[in-house]
């Protein structure tokens, strides 16, 4: 049996369903230990990927200091992959995946010096009014070479595990 151990950190502005969806992900297992000094809540999940490998995904997700850039590189630090979220009712949080893409680019590389694999999620497709428009997403998507975009409710549970599937997939072809 081999285990291999990802560590994935999620971003993306304040109130955007970041905590909510590492919840909905990693279920009973959820381990809220949260680190004041970095701002950053740790989450477990593991996977059966096969019979003969397991997965263990670290998650990181900040926890209320999306607006303090001081912890971003410790934050970053020897992440494999990421998640950026966005509220699909909140088109200032869209047009925000782009800094959080940038920073995330300039921070942290792969060993090989490549970006880190990067899914973008467009979160709360559960609710009405949306500010943003697939084709917006979609062009966004393609020109900031981000791994895959899709919506998804955390409140719901809707292409929660999906979503993250893709990304282990991603990561385990990349070594
Ligand atoms: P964070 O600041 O990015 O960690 O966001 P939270 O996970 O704390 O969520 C902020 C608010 O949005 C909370 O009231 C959540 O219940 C709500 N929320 C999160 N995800 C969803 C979703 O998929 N749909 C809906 N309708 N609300 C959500
Ligand atoms: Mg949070």
């Amino acid at each position: 049996m081999t285990e291999r151990l990802f560590k994935v950190i999620i971003i993306g502005d304040p109130t955007v369903g970041k905590t909510s969806f590492v919840q909905r992900y990693v279920q009973d297992s959820f381990r809220r230990d949260y680190k004041g000094t970095v701002g950053v809540d740790f989450a477990l999940k593991i996977l059966k990927w096969s019979d003969s490998e397991t997965i263990k995904l670290q998650l990181w997700d900040i926890a209320g200091q999306e607006r303090f850039t001081w912890m971003t590189r410790v934050y970053y630090k020897d992440a494999q992959g990421c998640i950026i979220m966005f509220d699909l009712t909140n088109r200032n949080s869209f047009l925000n995946t782009l800094k959080w893409k940038k920073d995330v680019d300039s921070k942290c590389t792969l060993e090989d010096g490549s970006p880190i694999p990067c899914m973008l999620l467009a979160n709360k497709c559960d609710l009405p009014h949306r500010q943003v428009d697939q084709l917006e997403i979609e062009k966004l998507y393609k020109e900031h070479n981000f791994t895959g975009w899709t919506e998804t409710s955390a409140k719901e549970g809707l292409m929660v595990t999906d979503s993250m599937r893709f990304l282990v997939d991603v990561m385990m072809k990349q070594k």
